[in-house]
C-alpha cells in the first residue's frame, strides 16, 4: 500500500485536555503542530471526566495552594515528588484562567465558582461544568480553541522515529489504513491512560497505553505502573465488562453514604474521613465488605440530597437508564479500573529521557500522582503539563534550548518497516489483569497472570488500530504485572494481600521499568522520590 510523508515542527498525540491544551499554546507561540487522534476528536477520558478540576483559586476561607499540596502528598502514600507537586498546583490556577479565557465555562455561585469536595480533599476546591460534565465542557472549549490547527482524526500512532538517539517523527497508519510519516522535530505523547487493561473500566476505548508502549520501545523508562487507580462508586448493572458508567465522588462529597447490603455503613471507624476517605482507601474497603458480605456491590445513597437530578444530570440519566432513581434508591456502585496514576517518566515541561520525546496528561508520570491520585488532580494536570511542553518545544526549536535536531535525517527513516513486537489477544489479557492484578494482588497471582499473558503472546506486526491496541495492552500487562510483583508491600492504589502493611524502610521509592535486550519490560531501578 502506497505511504504518505508529511513533515511539522511538534506533532501532539491525542487531542484530550493535554493534548489540546499543548496544540493551541504551541501554535500561539508560533510552532508549526499537527495533532493526531485515532478516533473522533472528542473520544479520550477528557471528555467523561465528571467531577471536575481540583484549584485553589484564592477566594475559599482557609484554603491555600500549601493545603492543597498537603492533601496531594497525604493521599500520594509518600511516593509524590513534592517539588513537582508543588510546582504543578501553584501553576494551576493561571493554567484554569487561561481555559477560561478560551471560553470553558464553569459552574458559578453568585459571583464566584461553585465548588464541590471529593475524596481526600480538605476542602471545597474542585471547581466544575454542567453540574456533573465537565471534561464534556472543557473539551469542546479546547477543540474550538484548536479549530484553525491540522488535526487529523483516525491516524493511529505506530511507531516513533529515530534518528541517532533522538525522536524525530512519528510513524501512523491513516484513516484508511495507509502508512504515513509525520516527521518532526519534536512528539509529544498526550494519548492518555491504560483503563482498557481490564476488563471494566471507567474509561473509553480509547485508553489502552499506547503512549506508554510507544515511549518505552523507543527507550524511555515509565514508573509507579503498578498504581492503577480504581474508582469506588461505578455504576453496577450486573456482571458487564467494558466501559461503565461512573458516579462522581462529588455525590459523596455532597453527602450521600455508602451502604451494605444489610443498610449499615462501613466508612466510619476505617478513616477519618469516613465516605470522603482517599479513593484507594474507600475502594479497599468496598472490596472487602463485598467479599464479606458475597455480593457483586454496595449501595451508594443520595436520597437525602437536594436536587440531585440538575445537580448531578449524568450520573442521573445513566442511573435512569439502567432502571434506578437515585432520589428513591441507593445506586448500586463497585470499584472499577479508573486512572493510571504511573506512566513515562518526564521532567516538569515534559520531557522524557530520549531527545525529542515529550509526554503530558495520564500517560506520563510527573510524580504529582505517587501512589494514589488525588482527585480532580488530573485534569488540572493535563493543563498545565500541556503548556509546559508546549513552552518547552518552542524554546528548544527557537534555539535558546540549544535544540541538537538533525534536519537531514528525516529522510534516511521514512518509509522504513514498522517493526514484529509482541501480541496476545485482548479479552485475554483483560482476563488475566482482572483476576490478578486488581484490588488485592498475590505473588502467585502475577506471576500465574504473567505466565498466562506470555504463553498467548506472539510476534506479529500491527496493521490496523486494534493491533496497535492489542500490543500495547501486552507490554502494559507484562510491565504492571512486573512492577506490581516487585512491590511487596500495600501502598495506594496497590493492596498485596500477602504483604499488607507498609514497607517505608525499602519500598518508599519507585519502580522504573524499561524494556531490556529482549523488548520484555522489567524493573530497571528503584529510584528514591522527593516525597515530604
Ligand atoms: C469517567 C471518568 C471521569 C473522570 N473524572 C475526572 C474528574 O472529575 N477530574 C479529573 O481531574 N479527572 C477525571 N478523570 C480523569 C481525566 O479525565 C483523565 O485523566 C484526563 O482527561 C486524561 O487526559 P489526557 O489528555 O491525558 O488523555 P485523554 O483525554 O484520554 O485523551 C487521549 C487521546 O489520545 C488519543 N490516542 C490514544 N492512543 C493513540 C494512538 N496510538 N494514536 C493516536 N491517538 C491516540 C485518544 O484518541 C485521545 O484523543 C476522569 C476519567 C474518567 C474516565
Amino acid at each position: 500500500m502506497n505511504g504518505w510523508a508529511a513533515e511539522a515542527e511538534l506533532v501532539v498525540v491525542g487531542t484530550g485536555v493535554a493534548g489540546l491544551t499543548a496544540a493551541v499554546e504551541a501554535a500561539r507561540l508560533g510552532v508549526r503542530v499537527v495533532v493526531v487522534t485515532k478516533d473522533a476528536a472528542d473520544a479520550g477520558s477528557t471528555r467523561w471526566a465528571q467531577g471536575g478540576v481540583a484549584v485553589v483559586v484564592g477566594d475559599v476561607a482557609g484554603d491555600s495552594v500549601a493545603a492543597h499540596v498537603a492533601d496531594t502528598l497525604t493521599a500520594g502514600g509518600g511516593l509524590c515528588d513534592a517539588a513537582a507537586t508543588a510546582a504543578i498546583l501553584r501553576d494551576g490556577p493561571p493554567a484554569v484562567s487561561r481555559l477560561r479565557a478560551h471560553g470553558a465555562i464553569f459552574d458559578a455561585d453568585g459571583a464566584r465558582l461553585a465548588r464541590t469536595r471529593e475524596g481526600g480533599h480538605s476542602a471545597f476546591r474542585v471547581i466544575h461544568a454542567g453540574g456533573d460534565a465537565t471534561g464534556a465542557e472543557i473539551e469542546r472549549a479546547l477543540v474550538r480553541a484548536a479549530a484553525g490547527l491540522p488535526l487529523l482524526t483516525g491516524h493511529v500512532a505506530v511507531d516513533l522515529l529515530r534518528d541517532r538517539g533522538r525522536v524525530v517523527g512519528l510513524a501512523v497508519l491513516d484513516a484508511e489504513g495507509r502508512p504515513g510519516v509525520l516527521h518532526a522535530q519534536a512528539v509529544l505523547l498526550a494519548t492518555g491512560g491504560y483503563g482498557q487493561l481490564y476488563a471494566s473500566t471507567t474509561n473509553p476505548a480509547t485508553a489502552t497505553g499506547d503512549g506508554v508502549a510507544l515511549a518505552l520501545r523507543a527507550g524511555a523508562a515509565a514508573a509507579d505502573l503498578e498504581f492503577v487507580q480504581f474508582h469506588p462508586t461505578v455504576l453496577y448493572t450486573g456482571p458487564t465488562t467494558g466501559r461503565r458508567p461512573l458516579v462522581t465522588e462529588a455525590v459523596r462529597g455532597e453527602g450521600a453514604v455508602l451502604l451494605d447490603r444489610a443498610g449499615r455503613r462501613f466508612l466510619t471507624g476505617v478513616h477519618p474521613l469516613a465516605d470522603l476517605a482517599p479513593r484507594d482507601v474507600v475502594a479497599a474497603a468496598i472490596t472487602r465488605r463485598m467479599a464479606e458480605t458475597a455480593t457483586d456491590c454496595v449501595y451508594l445513597d443520595a436520597r437525602a440530597l437536594d436536587g440531585f437530578p440538575a445537580r448531578f444530570p449524568t450520573v442521573y440519566a445513566a442511573c435512569r437508564a439502567a432502571g434506578i432513581d437515585p432520589v428513591r434508591d441507593p445506586i448500586p456502585v463497585t470499584p472499577a479500573a479508573h486512572y493510571a496514576c504511573g506512566g513515562v517518566v518526564t521532567d516538569l515541561d515534559g520531557r522524557t529521557g530520549v531527545p525529542g520525546l515529550y509526554a503530558a496528561g495520564e500517560v506520563a508520570r510527573t510524580g504529582l500522582h505517587g501512589a494514589n491520585r488525588l482527585a480532580s488532580n488530573s485534569l488540572l494536570e493535563g493543563l498545565v503539563l500541556g503548556e509546559r511542553v508546549a513552552r518547552a518545544v518552542a524554546v528548544e526549536l527557537r534555539g535558546d534550548g540549544g535544540s541538537t535536531w538533525i534536519a537531514e535525517s528525516s529522510a534516511d527513516v521514512a518509509g522504513e518497516p514498522a517493526p514484529a513486537v509482541p501480541i496476545a489477544p485482548r479479552a485475554l489479557v483483560q482476563r488475566a489483569m482482572t483476576a490478578a492484578a486488581g484490588i488485592g494482588r498475590d505473588a502467585a497471582g502475577l506471576a500465574g497472570a504473567s505466565d498466562v499473558v506470555d504463553a498467548a503472546t506472539v510476534l506479529g506486526v500491527p496493521v490496523d488500530r486494534a493491533g496497535v491496541e492489542d500490543a500495547a495492552l501486552t507490554l502494559l500487562a507484562q510491565a504492571v504485572l512486573a512492577a506490581a510483583g516487585t512491590r511487596t508491600e500495600s501502598r495506594g492504589c496497590h493492596v498485596r494481600t500477602d504483604f499488607p502493611g507498609r514497607d517505608d524502610l525499602w519500598q518508599r521509592a519507585s519502580n522504573e521499568v524499561r524494556l531490556d535486550g529482549t523488548g520484555r519490560p522489567v524493573v530497571a531501578a528503584r529510584a528514591r522520590v522527593g516525597a515530604a
